[in-house]
């Protein structure tokens, strides 16, 4: 069975956050490390768009998360979270958001993307030219970098996929290179 599949009879073909039953779609929940069924959630193209773009918000949409955010998977209570932390402000996520209960492997992973904190707070990547990073971002070197600990060069040109941002220092991220896991400044890449 599918990503998707599963997904679909997970959630009884509804979207996981709103329970809308149109444009339903895949959405693995960033960083994309856990993957599968276990990363991801059904969700509707309303709710994805709003995920993805934070200045399309619409507050009232997101009531919705007063019932989803009881969801017994992590996925969906990770995005809820993400939610009500974007939309505090509003007072009444922030009321939901007190109430919620996340283990805290589920909470670390709420918290990776840094929604909810102010900006001075968040840890931002850039990339050689000021480009905002983020987790699943493809980057390309732009000088060739010797790998710490091996013998192996990595050459400028050389595209990464997927990055993950590290979450206590701006100036690192890590991707594979040649199948293996590496540690990259972001003052050498490019986002692509
Ligand atoms: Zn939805």
């Amino acid at each position: 069975m599918s990503v998707l599949e599963e997904l679909q009879n997970r959630s009884g073909n509804a979207c996981e956050l709103c329970g809308a039953t149109d444009e339903l779609k895949v959405y693995e929940v960033p960083p994309i490390s856990t993957g599968g069924v276990d990363g991801s959630i059904l969700a509707c193209g309303t709710c994805i768009g709003q995920i993805e773009n934070a200045d399309t918000m619409d507050p009232n949409h997101w009531r919705c998360l007063n019932d989803s955010m009881w969801s017994e998977h992590d996925a969906v209570k990770v995005v809820a979270w993400r939610m009500l932390s974007r939309l505090k402000d509003e007072g009444w996520p922030k009321d939901l958001l007190d109430m919620m209960y996340l283990e805290d492997e589920a909470l670390e992973w709420a918290k990776a993307t840094g929604e909810g904190l102010s900006e001075s707070e968040k840890i931002v990547h850039r990339d050689a030219n000021g480009a905002i990073l983020e987790n699943g971002d493809n980057v390309v070197l732009i000088k060739d970098l010797k790998v710490k600990g091996s013998s192996m060069v990595a050459k400028q040109g050389t595209a990464v996929r997927r990055i993950s941002l590290d979450r206590e220092n701006a100036e690192y991220i890590e991707g594979k290179v040649d199948g293996q896991q590496i540690v990259i400044i972001t003052k050498y890449v490019k986002k692509t």
